[in-house]
């Protein structure tokens, strides 16, 4: 399996990363790509890369931190947030920028991050991948239709592919159009969850059997979003199988053919031999 988009690099495996990163390869997980939020969290993606074969990362600023780019945060000083991003995305283990997007939910520790910032900052980046030629790692929470506004602005500029949405969720309209523009989409332990999340219409697994094969990703979004049956304990990449699994028998497919054809997906877009 692989865990194409997942947080090793936050605080919740600050103890146990390597323990957790060697359970995952020792389960069958052929790749883990860990996902930058913010400068600090990318450049620790990159770091736990170069300790790993088979680790990659994606670094950028999640709309959350838009608004804070500008701030001291997590004790470094991000007045140049967007020069360092353009500085550490030329790592050779970087295989793409993300996550980056829009999240119009109201969280408790951060509300909702000015819409306005959030898009600069989202088009930023955007620009960046086209100019390094890096797929995106697109995060959505309740902005389908903005996100698919902006990204159509860029279609021609693309690389095809030109990237995923991780953790899918919106409406089926949303999903046509980022399959439209290109875009593979990835899912999450969520996806065993029973019913519709607040402030969504359509059921994931809805979702799920809606995109083709040869578009769908498999991810954890670890340390969040924990698989039934572990729902509410903290996720690891290895969970990925769970997910995986899961998956199979919604898309009616055994494991084995799932599983390959998340090989070559993978290898597809990054363009990563396995
Ligand atoms: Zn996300
Ligand atoms: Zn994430």
């Amino acid at each position: 399996m692989i865990d194409v988009h997942c947080h090793l690099n936050l605080h919740a495996f600050d103890e146990d990363f390597e323990e957790v990163a060697k359970r995952a390869f020792e389960s069958g997980v052929k790749i883990i790509v860990n996902t930058g939020t913010s400068i600090p969290s990318s450049r620790r993606a990159i770091e736990f890369a170069n300790e790993f074969d088979n680790m990659y990362a994606i670094v950028g600023v999640h709309p959350h931190h838009a608004d804070k780019a500008d701030r001291e945060f997590e004790g470094e000083l991000q007045n140049d947030w967007f020069d360092k991003l353009s500085k550490i995305a030329l790592d050779q283990k970087v295989i793409g920028i993300g996550e980056i997007g829009l999240d119009y939910h109201t969280y408790k520790s951060n509300g909702v991050v000015d819409k306005k910032i959030q898009e600069e900052t989202f088009r930023k980046q955007i620009e960046l991948s086209i100019k390094l030629k890096l797929p995106l790692q697109i995060h959505n929470r309740l902005a389908g239709e903005d996100v698919v506004r902006v990204l159509k602005e860029y279609r021609n500029n693309f690389q095809r592919p030109p990237g995923m949405f991780h953790c899918f969720a919106g409406t089926l309209e949303v999903l046509k159009e980022a399959l439209d523009l290109g875009f593979y989409i990835g899912f999450d332990g969520n996806v065993t969850y029973k019913g519709i999340a607040p402030g969504e219409t359509v059921a994931l697994p809805d979702l799920a059997k809606e995109v083709p094969l040869d578009r769908i990703l498999t991810e954890t979004d670890s340390p969040f979003l924990s698989p039934v049956p572990l729902r509410g304990t903290r996720n690891e990449p290895k969970n990925v199988i769970i997910v995986g699994e899961f998956l199979a028998q919604l898309k009616d497919t055994t494991f084995e053919s799932f599983q390959g054809q998340i090989y070559k997906n993978f290898e597809k877009l990054f363009g990563i031999k396995i």
